[in-house]
């Protein structure tokens, strides 16, 4: 069988660009670990450094994260987008991504997207209840999070929805209820972020009051085992379980408390697989064998080797 070629993605973070007000769990300056909008200059320079260093046969799309591109003005996002289509129309990149707010999505802004080689917009819609959008501050609503999704998916392009757990007012059910949305909505992909207490936000003032409680590691992975089963189930790609590990968040100087875990997604996946373990051990008396695909080894024997101290009974093998 033919190895399919690697996916990589240049990202161009641009903070917190043209977002109306900042959402109450949002420091878009601490999260993304830097603090100043390129100009399309820079965001060039981005580009090229990675190219530099990108597999001979890998495929790469630009993806410009980090704040509500099509928030800005149409000549501020077009001259971001002169940037990045050249690259590929000249075949060295295959496509162009980007994240925006669901409420900024007009017939104009898909038109000069689908002109500059846009192939997929990711919404951050974080939740799909009325109550928690409010809550949070977003700014607008479930209806206008469905109608966005329409206008992009009938205009061909490919919907990425981004969700959030933990955040104020939300519960398990209510995960899951975004997640089934997400699906009917036609979202081809989606991201998964556990909410954080990042330093100067309205979350950290509620967290110091006592009026908010992050998720606890372990319980946001639980959640998010399950939402990775209902997701993959339904032909929904996961690009990504935990934020980025900014040097902030990684010495503590910019979050204050929440499920943050460098490794988040791999306690997903090493849950996960105890669970089909712990099955498998139920249903054998004595020694047991696990064959697992090579891309899920580590996985299956768990982070830090979970799983493999929690059933010493059982032998990984590599399939194949
Ligand atoms: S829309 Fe996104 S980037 Fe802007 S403040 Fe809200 S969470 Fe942050």
């Amino acid at each position: 069988m033919k190895k399919a070629n690697p996916h990589r993605v240049i990202p161009v973070f641009i903070p917190q660009r043209a977002c109306p007000f900042r959402c109450s769990y949002c420091n878009q300056f601490a999260i993304a670990g830097q603090p100043k909008v390129p100009t399309p200059d820079e965001a060039k320079a981005v580009i090229e450094s990675h190219l530099a260093t990108m597999p001979k046969d890998a495929e790469v799309r630009i993806a410009f994260f980090g704040g509500s591109f099509t928030g800005m003005r149409l000549s501020e996002q077009e001259a971001f987008l002169q940037v990045a289509e050249p690259y590929v129309r000249s075949g060295l990149v295959n496509g162009i991504q980007l994240s925006t707010r669901p409420d900024y999505i007009t017939p104009e802004v898909l038109e000069l997207l689908k002109a500059y080689r846009v192939v997929l917009i990711e919404l951050g819609a974080q939740s799909l209840d009325d109550e928690i959008l409010s809550r949070v501050g977003r700014g607008h609503t479930v209806a206008q999070v469905r109608e966005a999704s329409r206008m992009i998916t009938e205009a061909g392009f490919s919907l990425g929805l981004q969700m959030m757990i933990g955040l104020p007012g939300d519960t398990k059910e209510k995960a899951m209820r975004t997640a089934e949305t997400i699906v009917e909505l036609g979202a081809s992909c989606t991201r998964i972020y556990p909410t954080l207490v990042v330093k100067d936000t309205l979350l950290a003032e509620q967290y110091r009051q006592g009026q908010y409680q992050p998720l606890d590691l372990e319980t946001a992975v639980e959640w998010c085992k399950d939402l990775y089963r209902y997701f993959v189930g339904h032909g929904v790609t996961i690009l990504r379980m935990g934020l980025h590990p900014s040097e902030g968040l990684l010495k503590g100087t910019d979050y204050l408390a929440g499920p943050f875990h460098v490794s988040f997604k791999e306690l997903v996946l090493t849950a996960l697989w105890r669970d089909c373990i712990a099955e498998a051990v139920a249903a054998h008396d004595g020694p047991v064998v696990v064959k697992v695909p090579a891309q899920e080894i580590n996985y299956a024997v768990g982070y830090a080797s979970a799983n493999k101290k929690a059933f010493p009974q059982v032998r990984f093998e590599v399939e194949g």
